[in-house]
């Protein structure tokens, strides 16, 4: 267990009040409960500064949309995996990072010092925003491409849940009565220099009477939950705290985040792939076109492809785990995101590696944001369970009649489908396109559409993934 402990950021005192207005602008279900104050003491003068403390951090009923930037020049398998545990929570509400280098909003450095600077820390949720340009809203002290994975998963997904706006899970009532006061505001006056009363704030009040929103349960496996050193807890036992995102933070974030979710088929670098005969296009979201000098061959570029699969792949799917699939033939290949190349021991075989699943050539595979995943195979598809890996029982289903407004070329068999995160998926066949609306369940009104004119830059029919 590390012993770096982590902090929430909190701005400088004359920042509170336009960091409050801001939250509120943001999202006005942030403003603090005045009317409840008020009919307790009706008297009472509220400073500014006290509503500031009273305002929740929360990002508003759009979700979590961030651009992410880092500060001190990391490697870029580095930045790949950051970005990639940070988009974890993606996988259970509405939460996108994208790095970029123009104005992030969320920005990431390594500090060691000063003191006050070093450590695990962010700033909470719409406080980033008030955070002055150039300085850094997260820390993650000494983190490299050596720091072990479980790391990743213990602090990145902790301090993004910080930024997400979520307060630490080990300031509730049953794990604060653990915690000796006069030690803990010796403590974290000496390492982080804060006074008696930022200690009581920050560490000693309960959550349930400090923050608007939270879980019914105290929960010491969240995420949120973190380490306290036992030499401030009154019987000797450190908080351990949570090692990745628990079910309870998944309810929890899916419920005050609900929409879009990840999976989508756009890769941890915000790009989209495409796939045709032994050449790929990359694709991006952003400005909505190819990017430029492609296509490129596959053989030069996709590290560990063998040559079957440098010379065209049948389907492609983005897993929710970090890793892309590509099948060709009756073989598939795994691909790490953040190692950028095929996992050792592939190719393998599809037959008896995906229960239930086609051994051979598929046509198209997405992942869908309800936990599964469809591949199509002519006129047919299957449902396959993620978590269960296995096709479900019942499947295959003819394309026609399930997929509510596919037109009958593309219910005949479609050549490609990419998960868009607009809550829309793509299929292509031929020359047209088509947009499903995945919480409608069914095509858009207008199509199909010429993927011509409307895709700049992409090959404009017959693609393969
Ligand atoms: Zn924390």
């Amino acid at each position: 267990m590390n012993d770096i402990s982590c902090t929430i950021k909190t701005l400088a005192q004359s920042e509170w009040v336009q960091a409050a207005n801001t939250a509120i602008e943001i999202n006005p279900a942030n403003a603090p409960a005045v009317d409840a104050l008020r009919a307790v003491a009706p008297d009472a003068v509220i400073e500014p500064e006290h509503l500031a403390l009273l305002t929740a951090k929360y990002w508003g009923a759009g979700g979590v949309r961030l651009t992410v930037g880092f500060l001190d020049n990391p490697p870029a398998d580095l930045r790949a995996r950051i970005l990639l545990h940070m988009n974890a929570w993606g996988a259970w509400c509405n939460a996108r990072f994208v790095e970029s280098s123009v104005n992030p909003q969320v920005r990431i450095a390594r500090l060691d010092s000063p003191p006050a600077d070093a450590g695990y820390w962010s700033n909470l949720g719409t406080d980033i925003l008030g955070v002055p340009a150039g300085r850094p809203t997260m820390n993650l002290e000494g983190f490299t491409m050596n720091t072990p994975d479980s790391e990743f998963y213990r602090v990145v997904r902790h301090e993004t849940g910080h930024t997400m706006g979520f307060p630490h899970e080990h300031m509730r009532q049953e794990i604060v009565n653990r915690i000796d006061r006069e030690k803990a505001i010796a403590y974290f006056g000496a390492t982080q220099g804060w006074s008696r009363q930022m200690v009581i704030s920050q560490v000693l009040t309960p959550l349930s009477n400090s923050a608007l929103l939270a879980t019914a349960q105290a929960d010491v496996n969240s995420i949120m939950c973190y380490w306290l050193p036992a030499s401030i807890m009154q019987d000797g036992v450190a908080v351990n705290g949570g090692t990745d995102i628990d079910a309870q933070d998944a309810r929890f974030v899916s419920t005050l985040y609900p929409g879009p979710v990840y999976p989508t088929s756009i890769w941890p670098n915000g790009k989209v792939y495409f796939f045709k005969g032994n050449q790929y296009m990359r694709y991006d979201p952003k400005t909505d076109k190819v990017d430029a000098g492609y296509p490129a061959s596959i053989a030069n570029n996709w590290p560990g492809f063998p040559a079957n699969f440098a010379a065209g792949v049948d389907a492609a799917v983005e897993w929710p785990n970090g890793k892309a699939y590509f099948f060709k033939g009756n073989q598939y290949i795994r691909y790490d995101f953040v190692a950028d190349r095929v996992d050792p021991g592939y190719p393998a075989l599809i037959a008896g590696n995906w229960p239930g699943l086609w051994a051979d050539n598929l046509n198209a595979g997405v992942v869908w944001p309800n936990g599964k995943a469809y591949f199509f195979k002519g006129n047919q598809y299957m449902r396959y369970d993620i978590k269960l890996d296995k096709v479900d029982p019942g499947y295959p289903r003819a394309i026609q009649g399930n997929w509510p407004g596919f037109p009958a070329s593309f219910a005949s068999g479609v050549d490609a489908g990419v998960v868009w995160n607009n809550g829309k998926a793509y299929f292509f066949k031929g020359d047209q396109y088509i947009r499903y609306d995945i919480a409608a369940d069914r095509v858009d009104a207008g199509y199909p559409l010429s993927i011509s004119g409307h895709w700049p830059g992409l090959w404009t029919q017959d693609l393969d993934a």
